[in-house]
């Protein structure tokens, strides 16, 4: 066991920043936003959730939604009761408001998947041709593509050199498919996708964008950015029920084999023939997630009500609190690839001296709060930002606050002053609070130690 404690470092005062009133409070009510969680050191404190880019917390008016439905929910489709009957109307109307959400073209096609995941790896399947991407992705974006021979175009220090690098490849050999992140979840840097569009476009491929991280912090319109395909998921964008989805073109995904064989997704089955429905039918065999497609809607519906212009005013506040907090503490770095870009509320840093592993745990065991660590499923961009190894990611979302901001910037500082208060055993590159005497409710824990008795997070990791 390996016990850790961090020299003291001084560093500025962070607190007196004048940044205006904007990003005070939440722009949004979301479930869990007053959770107290318990510390190590004894007593509760605010949750503060730093992780929205994992998974962000349901909006309060979808988890409304979802009760709403749930006296009404039965199977779709087929069922001739006046539930099914809703259920159905639901699920249909579901995909039309996500197609608005995103500004689709009249004839796309909006297929429920389980997540962004599932929506690429369905979209690799219906592909005609070659495709090319670059090599920043998250593995979402990457592996279904390399599993085909998906062929790399390396991202460059300047987002112009990208767009060229890009158009030289498509020169050099044709592809059907340019596949693409809308903005990275480990630096939070905007593609420039209308222009990667046009010379997508140009050199006759279509592009597919993967829009986890894009579609919650900014209005994607397919139709005017020229986007072919577009990949999210619900649980990033408040509505955390299971459901993600592809919406584009409907022609490659109409004669691309069922992503799965099963009930639903036929015309007529013979033992000896089967005729396939057309989309979205063709790629949703089984029953389908409709709490989950509800809930997702329910998102987009009330993330499109938010005027705009609080949105961003919301987000560039924070976001600027926060690398403004995340300067002002001596050693902190902040991973990035392009200086010129835009960013949605994601930063990345690494901490000199400090595994990332254990910067994490102390700021949730002895601060309540809730950030990633790792390589963030992109392990080709770790690689080229922090070859040493993982990094620390605070995400931002539409419950974010000033404060929320503050606490980290504060606990950051006194990680670097005095090193963490309480002990942190070190087991195969993991950091664990030792002890850990925060107790899970214990509906949490009833699968993972089915032993009676009192049960703590230590344990149950
Ligand atoms: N792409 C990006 C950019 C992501 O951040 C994520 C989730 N971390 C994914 C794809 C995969 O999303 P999901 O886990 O919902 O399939």
């Amino acid at each position: 066991m390996t016990v850790l404690s961090i020299a003291a470092d001084p560093r500025t005062d962070v607190g007196a920043s004048p940044l205006a009133d904007v990003g005070v409070s939440p722009l949004a009510d979301v479930v869990g936003a007053d959770l107290q969680a318990p510390l190590v050191t004894g007593g509760h404190a605010r949750y503060v959730n730093l992780d929205y880019a994992a998974s962000a917390p349901a909006l309060r008016s979808v988890a409304d939604r979802v009760s709403a439905l749930l006296p009404l929910y039965s199977s779709v489709h087929r069922g001739a009761g006046y539930a099914s009957a809703v259920s159905t109307a639901a699920y249909e109307a579901a995909r039309a408001e996500i197609a608005r959400f995103v500004g689709a073209r009249a004839d796309d096609v909006v297929i429920v998947t389980r997540n962004t995941t599932d929506a690429l790896n369905l979209l690799a399947t219906a592909a005609p041709g070659p495709v090319v991407h670059l090599d920043i992705e998250h593995h979402a974006n990457l592996l279904p593509w390399r599993a085909r021979g998906g062929r790399i175009v390396s991202a460059r220090s300047e987002l112009a050199d990208i767009v060229a690098a890009v158009e030289d490849e498509l020169a050099r050999e044709p592809a059907a498919l340019l596949a693409v992140t809308g903005a990275s979840n480990v630096t939070g840097e905007c593609l420039p996708l209308r222009r990667l569009a046009e010379v997508a476009h140009r050199h006759g491929a279509r592009i597919a964008v993967d829009g986890a991280q894009l579609v919650p912090h900014r209005r994607v319109d397919v139709a005017a950015t020229g986007i072919d395909y577009l990949a999210f998921s619900g649980h990033k964008l408040y509505a955390p029920f299971g459901a993600g989805v592809l919406v584009g073109r409907r022609d490659w995904l109409d004669v691309a084999p069922p992503y799965l064989a099963g009930g639903g997704a036929v015309r007529r089955v013979r033992l000896d023939a089967t005729s396939w429905a057309d989309c979205p039918a063709r790629h949703e065999a089984g029953t389908p997630n409709v709490v989950g497609a509800v809930a997702l809607a329910a998102a987009c519906r009330a993330v499109a009500e938010l005027p705009e212009q609080a949105v961003a005013d919301h987000e560039s506040a924070l976001l600027a609190r926060l690398d403004e907090g995340l300067a002002g503490v001596d050693g902190v770095r902040p991973l990035r690839l392009w200086p010129e870009a835009e960013r949605i509320g994601v930063v990345t840093f690494v901490v000199d001296d400090v595994p990332a592993e254990l910067v994490a745990q102390y700021l949730s065991a002895e601060h309540g709060i809730g950030v990633r660590d790792g390589r963030f499923c992109a392990h080709p961009l770790l690689d080229r930002l922090h070859p040493a190894g993982a990094a620390v990611r605070a995400s931002l979302g539409l419950g974010s606050r000033r404060e929320d901001v503050d606490r980290l910037t504060a606990a950051l500082t006194a990680l670097r002053r005095t090193g963490p208060r309480w002990s942190y055993a070190s087991r195969e590159g993991d950091y664990l609070p030792t002890p850990d005497p925060r107790p899970l409710p214990a509906w949490a824990a009833a699968e993972a130690l089915p032993t009676a008795g009192p049960c703590h997070l230590s344990q149950a990791l």
